[in-house]
């Protein structure tokens, strides 16, 4: 579509039926109703689109009040004197589809365990995706690895297959895919990588409650997959994580790991700590929550995929906006987020920082997210630790410098506009107000050089 070709009109006549009858019932938005004042941007002292508040997150029950209660009543605020961290472990292995659940005090410790229980260790790489929560690069760095990331896949946001074997060398150890903004990451590729190079696979779903690739749910389809439950998370606790997994004997040594390291199922039981641990438990009061919050996820979850795909009928051809792509195996996606791409030279160069403003002053909460991280001080702080310096030599972290940079990953940082999932939990005409609202900005996109 020629860019200078829409207009509000073409835009509405090109969406869905059920968009033009709310129009027909004057439903929708209402600068469209109001005319040219009300077309002048919020931000330049007009009305906004929206003035409706936004859901707000996290949505709790009576329920959830009385289980917390008597948790606190028993005086079993701990796992090894309560039934409530095991009954949620079981509910959640079996929402997942996995044989077993180990749940943590948080995504950051889940993955620890994860890595250490994998035999992931201090020299090793493990290869994954620059675009993530800061969390995965921690974890792998306080397991004194090398966090060796593969470029972006721009149109997905995920880690770019086709970046991936060239990172592989004799020190890889492992593939940690992080589904970010609860979209899949190409898992088949992924597998496939792993199991032509002999790796493992160790899945960062912290954002992907109840995403699927064909069919299976993520944080289910490499050898060990972590979650998160923190408060701004699905699934909220406050704070909480947990690993999922089928191989019995990893699950075991999972456990006892974050157990102080007692013995456990398969883990021998000759004395009283037979291996190293750490404790990285997850606390009743947790669990009782979890199992409160765990009655809402697959209906919060279907209202955001179908908010999600609406909002892309409605924003797709909206020139210099490029919805996000899913992989053709995606069965479904979580929308911890959504984003789109801002091609600013469709707004008359407008930056971004510009738009968020602009829309934000519209009624459409968003940010930018996430900045290239692997140029942020922390990936310097470890290299130049006292650790990493005796682990690893010279040449090599000075070949790891020298091949930090990832040009898709710097483009896609300055160019992502996120919608958080709060603004999925609603209905199709709030979708419509977003539409509405990056089309009105692109309409006055001349007013705001
Ligand atoms: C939230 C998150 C984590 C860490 O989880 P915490 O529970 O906050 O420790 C890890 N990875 C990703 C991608 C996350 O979003």
């Amino acid at each position: 579509m020629d860019e200078n070709s829409v207009t509000r009109r073409q835009f509405l006549t090109a969406a869905s039926a059920g968009a033009i009858a709310s129009v027909a019932s004057g439903a929708i938005p209402a600068y469209g109703k109001a005319g040219k004042k009300a077309g002048k941007l919020a931000i330049l002292g007009g009305q906004p689109v929206r003035t409706k508040s936004w859901p707000s997150w996290p949505i709790w029950d009576r329920s959830a009040e009385e289980s917390i209660l008597s948790v606190l009543r028993s005086g079993n605020w701990y796992r090894g004197r309560g039934t409530k961290v095991s009954e949620f472990e079981q509910a959640y292995a079996k929402l997942m589809g996995t044989r077993r659940c180990l749940a943590t005090a948080s995504g950051t410790t889940a993955l620890l365990v994860a890595l250490h229980i994998l035999g992931i260790d201090a020299g090793d790489e493990v290869i994954v995706s620059p675009y993530t929560f800061i969390a995965t690069y921690n974890v792998l760095f306080l397991s004194k690895v090398l966090p060796v990331f593969a470029d972006t896949d721009p149109e997905t946001f995920q880690i770019n297959p086709d970046k991936i074997e060239e990172r592989i060398n004799e020190n890889t150890k492992a593939i940690m895919p992080v589904h970010i903004l609860g979209l899949p990451a190409n898992m088949d590729r992924i597998n496939a990588i792993a199991q032509k190079h002999n790796l493992l696979v160790i899945e960062d779903a912290c954002q992907a409650w109840l995403a699927e690739w064909k069919g299976k749910k993520c944080g289910t389809l490499g050898d060990l997959g972590c979650f998160s439950f923190q408060n701004s998370k699905h699934l909220p606790a406050g704070e909480g994580g947990a690993i999922v997994g089928n191989d019995e004997e990893i699950m075991d040594r999972c456990y006892s790991f974050h157990n102080c390291g007692r013995p456990y199922g398969k883990v021998k039981r000759t004395s009283s700590y037979p291996v190293r641990g750490s404790n990285r438990r997850m606390q009743e009061f947790q669990a009782v929550i979890l199992m409160s919050q765990m009655k809402r996820l697959e209906k919060d979850t279907q209202t955001r995929g179908e908010n999600a795909h609406y909002l892309t009928s409605k924003i797709k051809d909206i020139p210099g906006i490029m919805p996000h792509k899913l992989y053709e195996g995606v069965t479904r996606a979580a929308y911890h987020l959504y984003p789109f791409r801002y091609k600013k030279e469709h707004f008359n160069n407008i930056p971004r920082s510009k738009l968020l403003a602009a829309l934000g002053a519209e009624g459409i909460p968003c940010s930018g997210g996430y900045g290239p991280q692997n140029k942020d001080g922390l990936v310097e702080d470890a290299l130049n630790s006292k650790g990493y310096k005796r682990l690893y030599s010279e040449a090599r972290l000075k070949r790891y410098r020298r091949d930090n940079h990832y040009p898709d990953n710097d483009q896609l940082c300055q160019e992502a506009v996120w919608l958080s999932q709060r603004l999925l939990l609603t209905t199709k005409k709030d979708m419509d107000d977003i539409a509405n609202a990056i089309l009105k900005i692109y309409e006055n996109r001349g007013k705001l050089a």
